[in-house]
């Protein structure tokens, strides 16, 4: 079953349990701890009382009160003193400990915080390893959804070499300026262009150059209708290297703009939507994905919790040769599937997809199947970080 993460404040996240970071003490404190009773009520402060305090490593359940939850689930985190103090087992076991509580209350979905990544000063990172291995580990024998709840964002660093990864092969065209959209009459210029349009040509008046480009604009500016796209060479960012090789590829991309807009398109779209394309293919996504997962000596249940995959999803693509899954889901079961680049790509085709680099999910993607790392949660963490969507369901 699932393991997601998601932005923002777990005293509004709809699960049947929510894990409280607490003290010993169980009578409230700060950070999440505070915005948890201040939410749930002094009911919550009230039940706390009669628990008797908590071990450190050790959980306890309640009512969620004014909560939208059913459980706060309060668990003591340790305070990081080094890393020497028994603090990964500590961690390890608020986390199990609570899972364990969640099951034996019938809970189908529990949301976490980043538990002693605050005041108790657990380096991030480490504690995201942690909180992932054990929840991967309980998700094998456990169906159950585990939300990680990020506060301020992501709570871990990110990788440099993905930034980089990023930074070289992402074009986004938005940030380095490569076309800007203008609305046509807001513009002085673009107004006075289009006059120009509308003058009778006059043959000798442009370089061969200058009206290839005016031609390409027109061509654009058609697809709009009531927008008109210009080109310009100067990078929003400081980073010369690519405003260099922006300019140059300015050209080049005024007469490809109007097929890539359509490219886009047609990738964004599944083939499978077009009942036609159905029909025509030889072996359906389905087909391909349950024969790959018997070549690779996996079991179903295998593949789908490697690919964070829930069970009846699975069922439902294995029932229907023509399911169409969407590309998250598809990119999901080509790494669960430990696909090299040139096999993963084939499967994606296969759903109607194609890798794109305008795409920043894709690059994000396309880092990790290069470097044959296919851990889902280390991609996911990476999407979240990026705000895209995560593998998986
Ligand atoms: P601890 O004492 O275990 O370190 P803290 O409450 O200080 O607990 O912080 C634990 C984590 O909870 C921190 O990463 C903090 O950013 C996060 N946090 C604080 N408030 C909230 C909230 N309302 N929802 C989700 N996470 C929160």
């Amino acid at each position: 079953m699932p393991l997601l993460f998601v932005k923002g404040d777990i005293t509004k996240i709809k699960a049947d349990a929510i894990v409280n970071a607490a003290n010993n003490s169980l009578l409230g404190g700060g950070g999440v701890d505070g915005a948890i009773h201040r939410a749930a009520g002094p009911e919550l402060l009230a039940e706390c009382r009669t628990l008797h305090g908590c071990e450190t490593g050790e959980a306890k359940i309640t009512g969620g009160y004014r909560l939208p939850c059913k459980y706060v689930i309060h668990t003591v985190g340790p305070v990081y003193r080094g890393g020497n103090h028994g603090e990964p087992e500590l961690l390890r076991s608020c986390y199990v400990k609570s899972l364990e509580l969640a099951a034996e209350n019938q809970c189908e979905s529990v949301a976490f915080p980043a538990i002693s990544t605050g005041v108790y000063g657990y380096p991030k990172e480490e504690a995201a390893e942690i909180a992932a291995s054990a929840a991967r580990e309980f998700l094998e024998t456990h169906e159950m959804t585990v939300l990680f709840v990020y506060y301020n964002g992501a709570e871990t660093s990110g990788r440099r070499e993905l930034s980089e990864y990023i930074r070289k092969h992402w074009y986004e065209p938005s940030k380095y300026n490569m076309y800007t959209v203008r609305e046509e009459t807001a513009e002085p210029e673009a107004v006075a262009e289009e006059a120009e349009d509308a003058k009778p040509p006059v043959q000798d008046s442009l370089s061969a150059e200058k009206r290839r480009e005016k031609e390409a604009r027109k061509g654009v500016t058609g697809l709009f209708k009531k927008r008109k796209l210009t080109f310009e060479s100067e990078a929003a960012g400081s980073d010369a290297a690519v405003c260099n090789r922006v300019s140059e590829r300015r050209d080049a991309y005024a007469g490809a703009a109007a097929s890539c807009q359509a490219m886009q398109a047609a990738a964004s779209k599944p083939m499978g939507a077009h009942p036609d394309f159905r029909g025509m293919l030889d072996e359906s996504f389905s087909q391909m994905l349950l024969r790959k997962i018997d070549e690779s000596g996996m079991t179903d249940s295998e593949c789908y919790h490697r690919a964070n995959i829930d069970r009846k999803l699975f069922s439902k693509i294995r029932s229907d040769a023509l399911y169409r899954p969407s590309k998250p889901t598809a990119i999901a079961f080509a790494v669960a599937l430990q696909l090299p680049p040139a096999e993963a790509e084939e499967m994606l085709k296969k759903a109607g997809y194609a890798f794109s680099q305008s795409s920043l999910f894709d690059v994000i993607i396309r880092f990790f199947i290069e470097r044959q790392e296919y851990d889902i949660l280390k991609i996911n963490e990476e999407l979240f970080r990026y705000d895209q969507p995560l593998l998986g369901a």
